[in-house]
């Protein structure tokens, strides 16, 4: 087990850990406070506030503040990029820490958070930094008898809402296009994993970044999140997290016609033709279905393979699933780590039982899984199952490792299968025929198809869903920094 960083251990001595608003570290108002467990162990490793709507109404007035009366808004592009370059060094800087707090949370291999979510932070601010130096804030317009041109300002508070599975990833992939556009944020982090969130914060204070522009207020969805999303000062929202819950946000917003930005679930499908290395693609499979034991909205959990190489790669699939590592995410052998909680682990058995009840055959049975040492953490092994594609496994969002695998017979099949689901977030399509892998990469209907990979992400390529999974923009790219710029005509005849 790797030893804590003393710093690690220093943060989490605070309970509760406080909100971050308006620059200071204080209480809930009401005092309500949340623990905070490692899924590994089951244990409680530390405690947060439960903030509610006054806490909330207090972030978004320090960010309102801050929008009006500190430089932030207004500052040029280049010089506001120069404090979020500094945030990403700090970021870079406390790495390790951060990742092992984000490791602890989620229950993530410390390796993964070390080498993939902390550095993508980092990233994502520099990406948005950059890009804000070059985009054009006022662009003339030719029109006939006028003088006129657009004009791009920051729209004032934006408000975010995350979920428990790339909890400071997400943080940076929302908040940094709206930083860099000059806009102030309140952000309601998962009451599962707030403590990446609140370390950033010290980074965020660190960097010289002005009191209130990043305010955070840690507590329940139905509460602190209902809040949030009603809240009537708040300019946009962008909220990450399930469809039945981006329901309710973007009802809220709606209410107040405030834009509302919707990132939700996924169930994602991998098209296999004939013609790829079948041990590879299996693997490389495999290797996607238990990235973050499977907690991940765009990851491939419908498989769809073509009837001539099906056999093969099942079993290949099927001994690589049972030779994953699974344990707890600080220990350096560890593959897949548990599940985020105990009704997370529920909620995937579940499935698997009422998958089962409905016909569907298991090649791989999955169900709990015991990690020694660890007797009360949320783990489960990966389970691949076959069947009808009415089966409620084929067609539901687990959010586990659990994949659903049927065959094809052409090209019209495999894309009638992978568009079988009222999601439309990421596939991949998986040929050596470069042309064949274009034309049905293109007729899959989702934000994003992958080609001969899965889950990727590159900073300038925009990462959305449409149908179940989404609406309103997504992420990642210069349509993102846009977003967060409301458009003003100015105009006179001449
Ligand atoms: P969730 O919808 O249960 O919760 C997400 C957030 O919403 C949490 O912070 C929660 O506290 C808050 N919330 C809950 N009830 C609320 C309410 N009534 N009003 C306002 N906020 C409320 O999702 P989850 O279980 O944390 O995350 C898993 C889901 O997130 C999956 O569906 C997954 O696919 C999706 N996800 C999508 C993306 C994407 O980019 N599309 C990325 C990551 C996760």
């Amino acid at each position: 087990m790797k030893t804590l960083h003393p710093e690690v251990t220093k943060f989490l001595e605070a309970k509760p850990i406080s909100l971050f608003v308006a620059g200071n570290w204080r209480h809930a108002i009401g005092g309500a406070t949340l623990e905070v467990r490692d899924p590994g162990s089951g244990r409680v490793i530390g405690a947060v506030f439960a903030g509610d709507s006054t806490d909330i109404d207090l972030a978004v007035k320090a960010a309102e503040k801050a929008f009006r009366t500190t430089d932030w808004a207004r500052l040029p592009a280049n010089e506001r990029a120069v404090f979020l370059h500094r945030l990403a060094d700090l970021i870079d800087k406390h790495r390790e820490i951060l990742a092992q707090l984000e490791s602890l949370d989620v229950g993530k291999p410390l390796a993964a958070a070390s080498t993939i979510d902390i550095p993508n932070v980092a990233q994502t601010l520099r990406y948005f930094a950059d890009l804000s130096v070059h985009v054009r804030r006022a662009e003339p317009i030719a029109v006939s008898g006028y003088e006129a041109r657009k004009v791009r300002f920051p729209y004032g508070v934006c408000a975010f809402i995350f979920p428990w599975n790339f909890p400071l990833l997400l943080v940076g992939w929302g908040i940094a296009p709206a930083l860099a556009a000059g806009n102030t944020v309140v952000i309601k982090p998962a009451e599962d994993t707030p403590l990446s969130t609140l370390y950033f914060c010290k980074l965020v204070q660190e960097a010289g970044i002005p009191a209130g522009v990043v305010n955070v207020v840690t507590g329940l969805g139905e509460t602190a999140g209902a809040a949030l999303a009603k809240h009537p000062a708040i300019k946009r929202m962008s909220f990450t997290g399930s469809p039945e819950v981006g329901r309710l946000v973007g009802t809220a917003c709606g209410h107040n016609l405030v834009p509302a930005k919707l990132e939700l679930g996924g169930k994602g499908a991998a098209v296999v033709f004939d013609d790829v290395d079948v041990e590879a693609t299996a693997d490389a499979l495999v290797a996607a279905l238990t990235f973050n034991t499977g907690q991940v909205c765009c990851t491939a959990t419908r498989w769809i393979i073509h009837q001539r190489i099906f056999g093969q790669f099942v079993s290949r699939a099927v001994e690589k699933l049972r030779s994953v590592t699974i344990g707890h995410g600080m220990e350096p052998d560890t593959q897949m780590g548990p599940l985020i909680s105990e009704k997370q682990r529920r909620r995937v058995l579940g499935y698997l039982e009422r998958g089962a009840l409905q016909g569907a055959k298991f090649l791989l049975e999955g169900g709990p899984a015991t990690v020694p040492n660890h007797p009360d953490g949320y783990y489960v092994k990966p389970a691949l199952m076959t069947g009808a594609i009415d089966n409620i496994c084929w067609r539901e969002e687990i959010f586990g490792p659990v994949a659903f695998v049927v065959e094809f017979k052409d090209e019209s099949e495999a894309i009638a299968l992978a568009n079988s689901t009222d999601y439309g977030l990421a596939n991949s399509v998986w040929s050596n025929d470069l042309e064949r892998a274009n034309r049905v990469a293109e007729a899959m209907v989702a934000g994003n198809s992958w080609i001969n990979g899965h889950n990727l992400f590159p900073h300038g390529v925009p990462y959305g869903g449409c149908n179940l999974s989404g609406c309103g923009g997504g992420v990642l790219s210069p349509e993102t920094y846009l977003d967060y710029l409301r458009v003003q005509s100015v105009v006179r005849p001449r």
